[in-house]
């Protein structure tokens, strides 16, 4: 068989493959623990599913324009104005078929082959790829000495006169940490000034704990959304926990959304109207299901954050939002794709190795599920590798003994 050089060239996307073996074990009856996943145990807000039925009921689901319906835009519009301080207008927002496909055709509309993007480590699995895809160059910045939060000093050796555009995402998937505001406005002010487009994935901005606020990276700019460089990526997956849906939305300047819109029109045409029915109500509906997500997910990190505080060896840095966390587990293992097949094997948990987030030596851990499966998911991995637990554990109805160590 013949592929192409490119696509034969782009990795697998290593959570969605997890999630997959997760299933695969839990349908063979395995008493598995996924602390791998990217999604929550909640049911979609009443008002999304409402929307979705009530579209459904009239028949009537044919093409939408590929950049969305009105509706859902002038509820994105709003939900702009609400929660960035920002006026923009139905021209500056796309809809896309999840913030995923918002992304990649941002990046299929800005890079030149050769250009420069930008991305700190840990990074989201899907940048470094998606920009490959689009013949560009992903250059990546880690911080030094393991941190999680990035600096100028960190940036600058980095940005050439190829850097077209540089990605933020913060809160960060996989470390949970929220950048801190002085960063960001420097960033802002940094990119305007050199020209660089700064690509803000905000898909967790509203799911932060202890009372942070990340900063709208739109507070540090003078200029106007026509033509300011930031630029937001957004949706309701991780929001309302309504990852099945696939909606998400781009804003940035006018021309930058017509041409994306012309690359999605060629591409997807537009996404289903009964799901942008669905993010509409979940929009404009009671938002009381996001403060619940949100505290779900702050009590759930609490948890996993006292169960790993007693595990030594285990480095960790609190998270501040999001679903997840990035322990240091280098201690035991420093082949973090080695210690997730093991733990898999030997444990039946999920973890996503961090050499996948550009952070080799350690596992990104999610607390997007149960208290019980957080509790139980890390007992698991104790047992499995601290030599001071103890050597037997239930898992499921089987009693097993450690004969590794
Ligand atoms: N960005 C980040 C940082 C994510 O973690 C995810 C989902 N894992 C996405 C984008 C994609 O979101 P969506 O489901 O809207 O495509």
């Amino acid at each position: 068989m013949s592929v192409s050089k490119l696509a034969g060239s782009i990795a697998e996307s290593p959570t969605l493959k997890l999630n997959e073996e997760a299933a695969r074990l839990k349908d063979k009856g395995e008493a598995v623990v996924h602390l791998g996943a990217g999604e929550p145990k909640n049911k979609a807000p009443i008002n999304a599913i409402l929307s979705a039925a009530a579209k459904l009921n009239t028949g009537d689901i044919k093409y939408t324009p590929s950049d969305g319906i009105p509706s859902l835009k002038k509820a994105v519009v709003r939900y702009t104005e609400e929660n960035y301080d920002k006026i923009v207008g139905p021209e500056h927002i796309m809809v896309s078929q999840g913030a995923k496909q918002a992304l990649f055709s941002l990046l299929f509309t800005l890079i030149n082959p050769q250009d420069e993007v930008i991305v700190f480590a840990p990074y989201w699995v899907s940048y470094p790829e998606m920009i490959k895809m689009v013949y560009g160059v992903p250059v990546i910045v880690t911080p030094e000495d393991g941190r999680f939060i990035p600096t100028m000093k960190d940036l600058e050796p980095a940005v050439s006169s190829y850097t077209k555009a540089i990605i933020v995402n913060s809160p960060n998937n996989p470390s949970g940490i929220v950048y801190p505001k002085e960063f960001v406005a420097q960033l802002v002010e940094f990119c305007e000034k050199k020209g660089i487009y700064v690509i803000f994935d905000d898909i967790y901005h509203k799911l932060v704990f202890d009372g942070i606020v990340p900063p709208s990276p739109y507070q540090f700019t003078k200029n106007d959304i026509e033509s300011t460089k930031v630029i937001t990526i957004n949706g309701i997956s991780k929001l309302y926990g309504m990852t099945g849906f696939r909606i998400g939305w781009l804003v940035a300047p006018k021309q930058v959304i017509s041409v994306a819109t012309n690359v999605q029109s060629q591409t997807t045409s537009c996404t289903s109207i009964l799901l942008q029915s669905a993010a509409e109500g979940a929009l404009t509906g009671l938002q009381s299901a996001v403060e619940s997500l949100r505290l779900t997910l702050q009590n759930n990190r609490d948890v996993m954050m006292s169960e790993l505080n007693a595990f030594s060896g285990v480095k960790i840095t609190k998270p501040n939002g999001t679903y997840y966390c990035l322990p240091d587990f280098r201690a035991y293992n420093g082949n973090s794709v080695e210690l997730s097949k093991f733990l898999l094997k030997k444990a039946l948990v999920v973890t996503v190795p961090g050499k996948e987030f550009g952070m080799e030596g350690h596992l990104r851990l999610s607390y997007a599920t149960t208290v019980k499966d957080v509790k139980q998911g890390v007992e698991r991995i104790k047992w499995a590798l601290d030599p001071n637990s103890p050597n037997e554990i239930y898992i499921g109805e089987r009693k097993l003994v450690r004969d590794w160590l």
